[in-house]
């Protein structure tokens, strides 16, 4: 009986996914797609109800299809995000199997390729595609007295809006993108205040996350670095100050700085049971704390193949891991791909490492 070997299997259903779906569909490839959802969407789907982009539709698309004009305003909205993403899937009838949780990917030597389960089945390709994201493993500094505060913790990626903290006291911690949001939109309803270890900084009003996106490229490929700057060339000048964690000031932030509430408190110094001791000794009660601290890749079903390193990410070039040539990584961010966890970023990773992967597999079977 002979054994079914896939061209690819691709772990992840999201927007990463989709968009490496699409050039293997266009190549005719014999493939599949793992997602561990029950609906599309990935990582979008659990987003806080209010989230908007930060850049419009047009540079948010993935390969072949434009996302639609908002109907709501410049950036669009989540929800429709969501849309997007699903329409996406079903008209390039990318083959997607939910819900499967990929547990695996081991070396099978036996049939000289990759083995794929999720404890209860079992699938062989001759290359995988790991595009699980980061929504999975999000990250909680340990802080002093964590572990002994009783009121409610909870991470942005957990976060479902201000309602529930209508006239508490709340602490937003963290000074990214998130922070700045989530802090912008509950400071109208709770008592809140951001806490950030440096001073956040802010882009200016008329830059989206488009020049994050083409900053994030800069630093990677090495252009426009102050030396190489033109001095003519304003647009490229300015993409010389903006760092890919800058906030860009979406309509809440702006809302909030106007009112004069877009101020920050120095990160406190430990937790007790009942809230803060804050760095000169004061303590204070707090009912709820929201991490905006970020996220990190979704890499434990790779464990098997021994590619994983210290800082938690796999080595590799044009996304093929270097301890293991048939593994291949999309979205996760700079370290795989220039900008690989934005939307667009995701889409030209698949274009630019999708055809060295198609060479791969025809110079390898
Ligand atoms: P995901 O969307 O997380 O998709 C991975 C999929 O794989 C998920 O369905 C996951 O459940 C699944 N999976 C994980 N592990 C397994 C497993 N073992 N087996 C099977 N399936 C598995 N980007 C922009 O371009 N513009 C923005 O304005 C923007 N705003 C953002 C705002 C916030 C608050 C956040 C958190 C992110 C934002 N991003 C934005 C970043 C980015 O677009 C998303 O994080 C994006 O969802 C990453 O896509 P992905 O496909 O790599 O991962």
């Amino acid at each position: 009986m002979s054994t079914k070997i896939f061209d690819v299997i691709v772990i992840g259903g999201g927007q990463a996914g989709l968009a490496v779906g699409y050039y293997l569909r266009r190549a005719e490839l014999d493939f599949i797609i793992l997602d561990n959802q029950q609906q599309s969407g990935g990582a979008w789907r659990h987003t806080w109800p209010s989230l908007r982009l930060f850049s419009p539709a047009w540079m948010s698309s993935l390969p072949g299809r434009l996302m639609p004009q908002s109907k709501e305003g410049k950036n669009p909205h989540r929800d429709e995000v969501l849309s997007y993403l699903a329409d996406y899937e079903q008209h390039y009838k990318l083959p997607i199997y939910r819900p499967y949780d990929v547990q695996s990917v081991e070396r099978d030597d036996q049939n000289d390729c990759l083995r794929v389960s999720d404890g209860r089945y079992t699938w062989l390709a001759n290359a995988v595609v790991s595009a699980t994201g980061t929504w999975n493993n999000y990250y909680i500094p340990d802080i002093q007295g964590r572990q002994d505060y009783l009121g409610e913790q909870r991470h942005s990626a957990h976060y479902q809006g201000p309602e529930a903290y209508k006239g508490k006291r709340v602490l937003v911690i963290g000074g990214g993108n998130s922070g700045a949001q989530i802090y912008a939109e509950l400071v109208q309803f709770a008592d809140a205040s951001w806490v950030t270890r440096e001073p956040p900084q802010f882009l200016p009003d008329d830059v989206d996350g488009r020049a994050l996106f083409d900053r994030a490229t800069a630093r990677i490929t090495g252009q426009y670095n102050s030396d190489s700057a033109d001095e003519d060339n304003s647009d490229k000048h300015r993409l010389v100050d903006i760092n890919v964690g800058n906030i860009v000031m979406v309509p809440a932030v702006k809302k909030a700085r106007d009112k004069g509430l877009l101020t920050t408190l120095p990160m406190f110094s430990r937790l007790t049971q009942q809230g803060v001791v804050w760095s000169d000794g004061r303590k204070e009660s707090i009912d709820a704390i929201i991490w905006c601290t970020g996220f990190e890749p979704e890499l434990e079903h790779l464990a098997p193949l021994g590619v994983i390193e210290e800082d938690g990410s796999i080595l590799n070039k044009q996304g093929q891991a270097l301890k293991e040539p048939r593994l291949w990584l999309f979205g996760y961010g700079n370290w795989a791909s220039p900008a690989s966890a934005t939307l667009i970023g995701a889409g030209r990773s698949a274009r630019e490492n999708v055809p060295v992967l198609l060479e791969f597999l025809s110079n390898n079977n």
